[in-house]
């Protein structure tokens, strides 16, 4: 009841300031409903966190169970997620590789709750390098384990407070909320989620490094057919893989390897160029290149690649 009290006239705040944004405002008016509607949105945050809560206090909180494809879901998940890591320039890695079953029976949305408060805080806390996001599958007397790391080069977490992480209200300083903004609520709303799906969730950071919080649930297996394998057979196939970032070349090349190709790793375009250069005329079948990349982006190497003779053909 409480729920729809609140989000109703929630609903009325957002999207009636929405909508006066797009009346042609002065500037000024144009600032002032901006700000309503920043507000509202981060209030929004804050009522779903107190609400979800307080549902998962008083034992009402049900699970939905449907069968899913969690490769997909993932995908989705970490599309969804990129253009904030982005706009912050930092690199957001999924690694689904150690996925053995790609269907199972389980709740998709409070997975992706749990993923969204772990790589949303993941993403808030860190100023440069990457959140990497690996997950694994595996069978366990008949129902699946799932598990799932991610990690980032953030600000990382003080030993000492470490163990009340995952306690309601709790925020490493002041100072933090002040920077950052949240409630406190999201790491303690994810262990109960965790435990409701019959696991649990631990951390572990150094300070000034970054934090890695690892988290397990159990899925029920899908008799639905899984679809492990991509349509096309890569078996054999020359690939050249071009990414300045070590990561999302060692997760590219583990899961083209998976699928039989012959993987070539280049970390940047002038390497990449070397060793087309030192190969036969079409020896690479396909590239796969990073767009943004220092020296050289992903266009210029490709533009490159398809003048070169060795190369004119890959895909
Ligand atoms: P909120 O983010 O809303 O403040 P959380 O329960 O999600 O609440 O997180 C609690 C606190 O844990 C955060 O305020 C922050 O101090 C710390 N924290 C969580 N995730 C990270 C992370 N990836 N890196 C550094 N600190 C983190």
């Amino acid at each position: 009841n409480m729920s729809h009290e609140i989000r109703t006239p929630m609903n009325a705040i957002m999207g009636m300031s929405h909508l006066a944004l797009a009346c042609e405002l002065e500037r000024k008016p144009h600032n002032y409903v901006t700000k309503v509607y920043k507000a509202a949105e981060s209030l929004l945050g804050i009522i779903n966190d107190i609400l979800d809560f307080s549902k998962i206090e008083a034992g009402k909180l049900e699970l939905e169970i449907l069968d899913f494809d969690i490769r997909s879901q993932l995908g989705d998940f970490a599309e969804s997620m990129a253009i904030k890591a982005q706009e912050k320039g930092l690199e957001l890695i999924l690694d689904v590789n150690d996925i053995e079953f790609a269907m199972v029976k389980g709740d998709p949305s409070r997975l992706r709750q749990i993923l969204s408060n772990l790589v949303g805080n993941s993403i808030k806390f860190t100023d440069s390098g990457e959140v990497l996001i690996k997950v694994s599958i595996k069978e366990l007397q008949s129902k699946l384990h799932f598990i799932c790391t991610i990690s980032d080069t953030g600000i990382g977490i003080p030993e000492n407070k470490v163990g009340y992480l995952f306690d309601s209200f709790t925020q490493v300083d002041a100072s933090t909320t002040r920077k950052y903004g949240g409630t406190g609520l999201g790491l303690a709303i994810v262990k109960q989620l965790c435990e409701l799906m019959s696991g649990d969730i631990s951390v572990s950071s150094e300070e000034g490094k970054g934090s890695a919080f690892t988290f397990n649930i159990i899925f029920d297996k899908s008799a639905q057919a899984p679809n492990v394998m991509p349509f096309v057979d890569v078996t054999g196939k020359q690939i050249l893989i071009v990414d300045d970032n070590s990561t999302n070349l060692a997760v590219l090349k583990g899961q083209l390897s998976l699928w039989g190709a012959k993987v070539t790793e280049a970390k940047d375009g002038f390497v990449a160029l070397d060793k087309v250069d030192s190969q036969a005329v079409g020896f690479f079948d396909a590239a796969i290149l990073d767009m943004q990349m220092p020296g050289m982006n992903g266009a210029t190497l490709g533009e490159r690649l398809k003048n070169h003779k060795n190369s004119q053909h890959t895909k």
